[in-house]
């Protein structure tokens, strides 16, 4: 038997990503999760929802959280941290010499006239016997 989740859309967040929790959850007003119940209710625009995972539940269990505490865990593009790094990156790639081909020279396979086949490395041709070189 097979358990139909009303849930599903959590499957469609990412873990540990906050997302606006009006787009993933909308509904009324909403409280942050570390501010508490006694905070005022927030309208989801304001508020993040976050899918945590939950060793209990696959689909994760997902919380609220106003823009002070939502946590820091999201993929936020930091330009400042990644830009130097990216940077560093590139250039030692481009110190990296480059790895020379091996300059195997290629065999120029030698036709016998006669019979116009590949003759052998041995340069006796295979259908005549003439030797060619
Ligand atoms: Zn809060
Ligand atoms: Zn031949």
């Amino acid at each position: 038997m097979r358990i139909t989740r009303t849930s599903d859309w959590r499957e469609a967040i990412p873990f540990e990503t906050p997302m606006i929790a009006d787009a993933v959850m909308p509904g009324e007003a909403a409280r942050c999760t570390t501010c508490g119940v006694g905070s005022t209710p927030l309208p989801r625009t304001e508020l993040w929802a976050v899918k945590h995972r939950h060793p209990h539940d696959p689909a994760g269990t997902v919380r609220l959280y106003c823009a002070v505490h939502v946590p820091k865990t999201a993929q936020k593009p930091e330009p400042v941290a990644s830009g130097p790094a990216r940077k560093g990156a590139r250039t030692s790639a481009s110190r990296t010499p480059r790895t020379p081909k091996p300059t195997v020279p290629e065999r120029v396979a030698a036709v016998c006239p006669d019979c116009f086949v590949e003759v052998p490395p041995t340069g006796v041709c295979g259908m005549c016997g003439r030797r060619v070189d």
